[in-house]
């Protein structure tokens, strides 16, 4: 038996346990048999062989923002980097070190007295649960987290009978690991401790809201219209620019940060303009956290989901690399005159920088992708219609699938999925399944959806 003498450790009857298993989607409640809480390296590394000793199954938690609540199971250990916290800035390099449990939008925030930032995800998940990908309103100029990410420090156990190790991966220690932590998500095959990231220099970014009313059948018909524009504009318009366009049940908006003038921007716009939005607010130059701080407040994503303690919600998304025909836009528009209160469709404009590169240096595997579609419903309270709104997302996310290469997020994961493995890897299943076998053969950090299925 291995010994966490002196660590934070909870079981099902101490006090916090609730609070540290705690679900951001209200729909799961898990009793993990036990909760334990490393502070640093040593002890992530006897928490882990902790899990080794025993034959137990464990889950990795840092945010609890996993959209089927993976990181936690009945009567599996826990560990919760909840309490590794903490950034290092290297100034002459350039390089953040920053610890797993760390929160992308305090990092940004930190980051900012030295004048720079990493170009961030999810304001209010992990920066260990953005491995995933991680995009947000300046990906098409800098990619996406992923592609800042310098190098990680994992403990790892590929060995039953020794001590699980600290490894270092970057481009060239570790590189097949390396390559499987930008994009892997929930298949990275050991528990990461700390992120180091290529920082950018700060700059400053216009910001634009245009929303479309709907509440009325000629609202709805022109929303196919301005569907139909924006498709075309949001993924071939200049770099500098990122958008998102989401559809409510009450209207639509576009909303996106760009870095340059305000001026130039309402050019940009111009397409968009021509469709006669009902609101206009284009905004001047300002640092990125005050443009996170108007947008928290216009995007239907934010203002749903993130400034929330807990929520119940089902989404799901779809990458797509071909815009949609005419009947495709006329049947999304469609499902919209029918959808349960609390629904969203939100695309997320790719291309730009995140096309720079390719599956050979990560496996994330959607370079080529237009847009990031993310289908969504969410209530506050318990509902009698939860299998309706469930099977609308389901519905919506399908019916968009049938004409394409289904490709799917593993930052949303989806138990609903047909194919999981290849739709989160499409180009990259075999790779990844070699590189976790290697780094995790005990099958030590399987979940649902991984490549190594438990
Ligand atoms: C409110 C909200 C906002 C979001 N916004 C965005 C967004 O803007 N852009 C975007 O790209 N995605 C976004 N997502 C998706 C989000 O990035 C993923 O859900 C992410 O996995 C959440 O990470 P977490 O650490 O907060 O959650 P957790 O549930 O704690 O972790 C999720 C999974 O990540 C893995 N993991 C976490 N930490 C480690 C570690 N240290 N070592 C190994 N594995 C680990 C585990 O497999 C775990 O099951 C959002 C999700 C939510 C709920």
């Amino acid at each position: 038996m291995s010994s966490l003498d002196g660590m934070i450790v909870i079981g099902p009857n101490g006090i916090g346990y609730n609070k540290v298993r705690k679900m951001f989607n209200a729909r799961f409640d898990k009793f993990p048999s036990l909760e334990i809480l490393p502070r640093n390296d040593d002890e992530a590394i006897r928490a882990v062989d902790f899990a080794v000793k025993n034959r137990m199954r464990l889950r990795v938690k840092s945010r609890g923002r996993s959209y089927e609540g993976f990181d936690a199971a009945d009567g599996q250990l826990m560990i919760s980097k909840v309490l590794m916290k903490g950034v290092k800035v290297d100034s002459v390099r350039k390089i953040a070190q920053v610890e797993a449990g760390e929160v992308m939008g305090d990092v940004n925030k930190a980051l900012a007295k030295f004048d720079r930032f990493i170009p961030p995800s999810a304001l209010a998940t992990s920066m260990s649960g953005n491995i995933c990908g991680g995009f947000s309103y300046l990906t098409r100029k800098y990619g996406l987290t992923i592609d800042s990410l310098a190098g990680v420090d994992m403990v790892v156990a590929n060995n039953a009978n020794q001590l699980p190790v600290l490894v270092h991966a970057n481009a060239t220690t570790n590189p097949e690991l390396f390559w499987a932590t930008q994009g892997g998500g929930l298949n990275v095959p050991g528990f990461i401790t700390r992120l180091h990231y290529r920082l950018h220099p700060l700059v400053n970014v216009s910001t634009f809201l245009l929303k479309w009313t709907l509440n009325s059948s000629t609202n709805f018909n022109k929303l196919g219209q301005v569907l139909g524009v924006y498709q075309f504009w949001g993924s071939e318009v200049t770099r500098d620019l990122t958008s998102s366009f989401a559809i409510t049940n009450t209207d639509a908006r576009a909303i996106g940060m760009f870095v340059g003038s305000k001026e130039k921007l309402r050019r940009i716009l111009q397409p968009l303009l021509d469709t006669q939005p009902d609101i206009v607010e284009i905004e001047p130059p300002t640092s990125i956290q005050n443009a996170f701080d108007r947008i928290i407040t216009q995007d239907i994503w934010y203002q749903t989901m993130t400034m929330k303690d807990q929520l119940f919600f089902k989404n799901t998304g779809v990458f797509i690399s071909r815009v949609f025909s005419s009947s495709e836009i006329e049947a999304i528009v469609e499902q919209f005159t029918v959808a349960p209160s609390g629904s969203f469709l939100m695309l997320n404009a790719l291309g730009g920088a995140v096309g720079d590169r390719t599956t050979a240096e990560s496996v994330y595997g959607h370079r080529n992708a237009k847009y990031a579609i993310e289908i969504s419903n969410s209530w506050e309270q318990p509902v009698s219609n939860r299998a309706e709104r469930i099977a609308w997302v389901n519905n919506l996310r399908r019916s968009i699938e049938r004409t394409r290469v289904k490709e799917a997020y593993s930052g949303w994961v989806d138990l609903l999925l047909e194919d999981p493995d290849e739709q989160y890897y499409p180009t990259t299943l075999e790779r990844l399944r070699r590189v976790n076998e290697k780094f995790d053969p005990l099958d030590l950090f399987g979940q649902p959806q991984t490549v190594q299925d438990c």
